[in-house]
């Protein structure tokens, strides 16, 4: 049957989503759109983004598009883990407990196929609420048994990467001397600051807030530049730590530095443009959400039984996902963009053709005994 264009079957079937929940509480006044896009690995894990879409199609949209991304970075991260994500359509301001709880019912009726956590707009209390609902919810609060801030977790997995992209664009395993331009000193990007400047690293940092600046400045020692400044920086290392959609045909032409490693999320406006022009350009550039797995990486150990020395070591193997990746790149002559989809696809496809082997339980006879 030909599908039209705008159904929302034929969306679903061209991004390849197995399950899109409408979920609907008028006394709570939740109305939330939860998105499985694929569970070959395992249950779908993603966070909840609070935000006053304008229309249900542009929540739909964006829920169809995060949860996708989910399921890239969970395989690229090498997790159990599916990808989902879901969005609850109202303003910060309307945020109440009873909005959470409901919104935790609808995720525990889903039987664990779908795992919630912090996402733009929700926080660890919202978590909490869930938590009182249903039990597949991660970044509650360390007293339930939470993993608390994964920010040094994502950063310390960014460090991983970028050091895999310097030995593999500049063939050095010591940092120490190479100059990094740090964009945003927030969570992230002031844990990466440590972490580098531990190694020797001269450090180049903007912001927009003098307070972090001025703390990392003294910290670690670092030079503080302009917001516009610090892409044009000469350094070796470029690390978007703050906004998306960084990487951009006003920024590029700007940029010197061989390599860009950050924690940010979508730093290229338009994945293939741009990627197709650092490419070109011979700059390394490092799949935003292959480096930035800590976070997941934090979360998937909340579910085994929080351990953080375990989560901070597990981040460390970023390095060998980014590692293979620029070097898959490099042999097949496409974009390290492109490089991290086929990795994703191929560990999915490996484990969808592992045999299913028939139990009485699992058979067909099985449920006709039950
Ligand atoms: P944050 O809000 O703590 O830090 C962002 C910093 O960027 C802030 O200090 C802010 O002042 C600064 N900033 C804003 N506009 C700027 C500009 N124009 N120039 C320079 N600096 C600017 O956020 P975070 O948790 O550190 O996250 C940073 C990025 O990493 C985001 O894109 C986020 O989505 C991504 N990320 C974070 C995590 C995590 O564990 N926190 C995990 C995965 C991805």
């Amino acid at each position: 049957m030909n599908l039209p264009m705008n159904s929302l079957f034929s969306q679903v079937e061209t991004m390849g989503h197995e399950q899109i929940v409408y979920c609907h509480d008028p006394k709570s006044g939740l109305r939330a759109i939860i998105g499985i896009h694929d569970t070959t690995l395992g249950p779908a894990l993603g966070g909840t983004r609070l935000w006053a879409y304008d229309n249900e199609e542009d929540a739909l949209r964006d829920v169809l598009r995060l949860s996708r991304g989910m399921t890239y970075k969970a395989a690229c991260a090498g997790l159990s883990l599916g990808g989902g994500k879901a969005v609850i359509i109202a303003r910060p301001e309307q945020k109440t407990e009873a909005m959470f709880r409901a919104f935790g019912r609808f995720v525990n009726s889903l039987g664990g196929r779908y795992i919630t956590a912090e996402d733009v707009n929700t926080c660890v209390t919202d978590m909490n609420n869930v938590r009182m609902e249903t039990r597949f919810v991660t970044g509650v609060s360390p007293a339930l048994g939470g993993s608390g801030d994964p920010s040094p977790v994502t950063a310390l997995g960014v460090f991983a990467g970028l050091k895999a992209a310097v030995e593999y664009r500049l063939g050095k395993k010591d940092l120490r001397g190479l100059k990094v331009a740090v964009q945003g000193v927030g969570n992230v990007g002031r844990y990466l600051c440590g972490y580098l400047a531990e190694q020797g690293v001269k450090l180049y940092v903007s912001d927009i807030s003098v307070d972090r600046l001025k703390e990392v400045e003294r910290a670690h020692g670092a030079t503080v530049v302009g917001q516009d400044e610090i892409y044009g920086l000469d350094v070796d290392v470029f690390a978007p730590c703050a906004l998306g959609g960084i990487l951009n045909s006003k920024t590029l032409p700007l940029l010197k530095a061989p390599i860009v490693a950050g924690g940010a999320n979508n730093q290229l406006e338009d994945e293939k443009v741009h990627g197709q022009i650092l490419k070109e350009r011979r700059i390394v550039y490092c799949p935003d959400y292959v480096i930035n797995a800590g976070g997941l990486i934090n979360v998937y150990n909340e579910l085994l039984g929080y351990d953080r020395e375990k989560a901070l070591s597990e981040a460390k193997s970023i390095g060998n996902s980014i590692s293979a990746i620029l070097h898959d790149a490099e042999k097949e002559g496409i974009t390290t963009q492109e490089a991290s989809g086929r990795f994703a696809e191929r560990r999915i496809k490996s484990i969808s053709e592992l045999k299913q082997m028939n139990t009485l339980e699992n058979s067909g006879i099985g449920r006709m005994h039950r």
